[in-house]
C-alpha cells in the first residue's frame, strides 16, 4: 500500500525526522486561506501516488501570493502526467515553505531478496532519477546490508562528509530504520533529503510503501489508504477477497491459483496475446465469488476475449461453470469465452455450460486453448 508525501512526513516528524513546514489544500476555494498561512517562497506539491512529479509540472517555486495562488489553482485538479504513474487526477495539493538547499542527498530502505535482509541506499546524488544514477555513476551508490547491530558511519563518510553532519546523518537513519521496522515498510525513500544552508537537515520528500500482508496489524497505517488512487476494478475485486490486478493486454483470465495464473499468462504470450489482467480467485471460491469474479473481468473495456483456466480441486468445476453461466446471464458479454476445466467435476461442469445455452468454447488442454487464442 501506498501513501501521499503529506502523511509520509507526518510519520517522519512522529520518528524525529525533521520536514519543512506545510499546509494540505484539498479545496479550490479554500486556496487563498490557507496561502495567507504559509511563509514565502512556497513550493506547491501535487499529492498524487506517483515519483516524478516535479518533471510533471507537479511541483512548483512561487515567490509571491499571487504567484502562489494561481500555480494552487492550476496544480489542484490537473491531470499529471508523470512518467512512472500514467494520468493521476490532483485532487490534494501540499503548500510547503520552501527551503534554502544547499546540498540534496538521497537515503532510502528497502528489501534486498538476494541477501534476504533490509537494505540502505544512500547518495549524495538527491533529487535525481536514483535508477538513472545508478545506471551512469553506479559509483556514487552506496549500499549497506542491514543486520542487527548496524554501524552507518562508514557508509555516510563516503559521501565526503566531516563532522558533525555525518552524526545527524548516523541520527536520521537510525530513525528511519526504525520507521521501517516498526509500520513493516518495503519502502521508505527520501528523495531528496536536504542540507539546508541554515545547515539544517530536512526531509523534503517522502515516499512510503507498506507490505500489504502486514497491514492487518496497523490499523493507523490502515487508515491512510485513499481510495481514490486505487484502480476502482482492484478495490471492488479486494471486497470480495478476489486477488486481482490489472495488466494491459487483452484476454481477460479468470484462474484458481497464483502459480497457475502466472502460467495462464505465459500461455497467452504463447499465442502471441497479452493477459489484460491477473485474477486468482482462490481455492475454495463459490460460484457467487466465481460470478463477481466474472462481472469484474468483463467490466475491462480492453478486452478481445476471456480464458479461465481452472483446475478443480478445492472448487469443484460445476461450481465453477454456475457462477459463469450465472454471471454471463446478466451481463452482455460481446467478447469470445474460452474455458478449460481440469479436475473434480470436470464432466458435469462442461455439461452445465454446454447445455446453458450460452456461448462457451470449451477446450480440453492449453494446447488447444492457444490455437482457439491465436485465432481470435
Ligand atoms: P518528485 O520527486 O515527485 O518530483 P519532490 O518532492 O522530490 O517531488 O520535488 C521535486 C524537487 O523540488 C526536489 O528534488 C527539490 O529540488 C524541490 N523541492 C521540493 N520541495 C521543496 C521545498 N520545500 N523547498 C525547496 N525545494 C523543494
Ligand atoms: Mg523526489
Amino acid at each position: 500500500m501506498k501513501i501521499h508525501e503529506y502523511q509520509a512526513k507526518e510519520l517522519f516528524k512522529k520518528y524525529g525526522i525533521k520536514v519543512p513546514k506545510s499546509v494540505l489544500c484539498e479545496k479550490r476555494e479554500d486556496i487563498e486561506t490557507v496561502m495567507k498561512t504559509v511563509s514565502l517562497p512556497c513550493v506547491i506539491k501535487a499529492q498524487v501516488h506517483s515519483g516524478a512529479r516535479g518533471k510533471a509540472g507537479g511541483v512548483k517555486l512561487a515567490r509571491t501570493y499571487d504567484e502562489a495562488v494561481r500555480i494552487a489553482n492550476d496544480i489542484l485538479g490537473m491531470e499529471l502526467k508523470s512518467t512512472q504513474a500514467g494520468i493521476k487526477k490532483v485532487n490534494k495539493i501540499l503548500i510547503e515553505e520552501a527551503v534554502d538547499i544547499y546540498k540534496e542527498l538521497y537515503l532510502s530502505f528497502t528489501f534486498d531478496r538476494t541477501n534476504e535482509c533490509v537494505a540502505m541506499i544512500l547518495s549524495t546524488e538527491g533529487g535525481m532519477d536514483i535508477e538513472e544514477v545508478a545506471k551512469v555513476s553506479p559509483e556514487k551508490i552506496h549500499t549497506l546490508l542491514i543486520k542487527d547491530d548496524f554501524n552507518p558511519i562508514e557508509t555516510v563518510q563516503k559521501l565526503g562528509f566531516n563532522g558533525g553532519i555525518t552524526y545527524i546523518l548516523c541520527k536520521y537513519i537510525f530513525m528511519l530504520y526504525k520507521l521501517t521496522k516498526e509500520k513493516d515498510a518495503s519502502l521508505v525513500e527520501i528523495n531528496p533529503l536536504v542540507i539546508t544552508k541554515q545547515a539544517e537537515i530536512l526531509a523534503l520528500d517522502a515516499k512510503i510503501n507498506f507490505d500489504d500482508n502486514a497491514l492487518f496489524r496497523h490499523e493507523d497505517i490502515s487508515a491512510l489508504k485513499d481510495e481514490k488512487e486505487e484502480n476502482p476494478l482492484e478495490l471492488e475485486a479486494q471486497k470480495f477477497g478476489l486477488s486481482y490486478i490489472k495488466l494491459d493486454g487483452t484476454i481477460g483470465c479468470m484462474v484458481n491459483g497464483a502459480g497457475l495464473a502466472m502460467a495462464t499468462m505465459d500461455v497467452i504470450r504463447l499465442a502471441g496475446k497479452d493477459a489484460a489482467n491477473f485474477l486468482d480467485v482462490g481455492g475454495g471460491a463459490s460460484s457467487e465469488k466465481i460470478e463477481k469474479a466474472f462481472k469484474l473481468l468483463i467490466s475491462d473495456v480492453n478486452l478481445e476475449a476471456v480464458f479461465i483456466n481452472i483446475f478443480g480441486g478445492i472448487l469443484r468445476c460445476d461450481f465453477l461453470a454456475e457462477g459463469v453461466k450465472n454471471a454471463i446471464k446478466t451481463l452482455d458479454v460481446q467478447v469470445p469465452v474460452i474455458v478449460r476445466m481440469e479436475g473434480t467435476n470436470k464432466e458435469l461442469g462442461a455439461q452445465i455450460l454446454n447445455e446453458s445455452g450460452l456461448k462457451f468454447t470449451v477446450v480440453d488442454d492449453l494446447n488447444e486453448a492457444i490455437e482457439v487464442i491465436k485465432n481470435i
